[in-house]
């Protein structure tokens, strides 16, 4: 039989060690910076991202993106996302992002500009080097803004629980095996997680088509903002989420 070894440092696991979704690492990197994605420790630094050797792994190129980004266009339209101003859509390292949007788990953002409350041209912005879920559930999301925004709406709280629910719906329909991710939405335990389960609410009773009217039609959600925005961040969660230890005698 062989010895499993740490991922990161090649030494075999014979003492304690922590399994992060099958990747086996030595407890004593825990001071190492984490995964953007995971909270695994992260050993490589790249996109403005910090990765683990499995995020690493599964971070898409530009044109997988690109290409996720247009099934989920194409997907939500079925369902009836359509906007009023199409929104443009580009790829970006993440240096450019406006300064509203600091913070190291940036994955998207939506910029907007109206005139008299008018939307005149909407941006939707998919951070490099995501993963195949990430690109999926935060393109969904930052869709569901720019489709608030393409019909002048804001309301924030309303607004951030339909994109959640619209990144919800979308791994749920369209991406197999995102159930870990899904469960991420539902336990948010921050305002995205509340503003999710009340959007949710009038999904399960009424449907998509009725949250994605209640927004268009309720005055109460417009706004004549000039400049809008809207960024994306990482998932909340601790790192007990994610990981199991194990001390010597356990199966890595
Ligand atoms: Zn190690
Ligand atoms: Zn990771
Ligand atoms: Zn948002």
């Amino acid at each position: 039989m062989t010895t499993a070894t740490c991922a990161i440092c090649s030494v075999a696991l014979t003492r304690r060690w922590r399994n992060y979704r099958g990747v086996l690492v030595c407890t004593g990197h825990s001071d190492m910076p984490t995964c953007t994605f995971c909270f695994a420790p992260a050993p490589h630094h790249e996109h403005n991202f910090r990765y683990c050797t499995r995020c690493r792994g599964e971070a898409v190129d530009d044109n997988t993106a690109r290409s996720i980004a247009a099934e989920v266009m194409t997907r939500l339209s079925e369902v009836g996302v359509t906007f009023a101003v199409r929104p443009t859509f580009r790829i970006s390292d993440g240096t450019d992002r406006p300064t509203a949007f600091e913070g190291q788990g940036v994955l998207g953002w939506t910029s907007s500009r109206s005139i008299k409350g008018r939307p005149t041209s909407i941006e939707v912005v998919l951070r490099r080097g995501l993963t195949t879920e990430e690109c999926a559930e935060t393109f969904a999301h930052e869709v569901g803004h720019a489709y608030a925004r393409s019909y002048g709406l804001r309301h924030s709280l309303l607004e951030e629980g339909f994109c959640e629910a619209i990144a919800y719906f979308y791994l749920l329909q369209y991406v197999p095996g995102s159930e870990a991710q899904r469960q991420r939405i539902i336990k948010r335990a921050d305002d995205y997680g509340d503003a999710f389960r009340t959007a949710a609410t009038t999904i399960r009773s009424d449907g998509i088509t009725t949250l994605l009217s209640q927004l268009r039609d309720d005055p109460a959600t417009r706004c004549p903002a000039t400049a809008d925005r809207c960024s994306r961040v990482k998932r909340s969660g601790t790192d007990a989420d994610f990981t199991t230890e194990y001390a010597s005698g356990g199966n890595p």
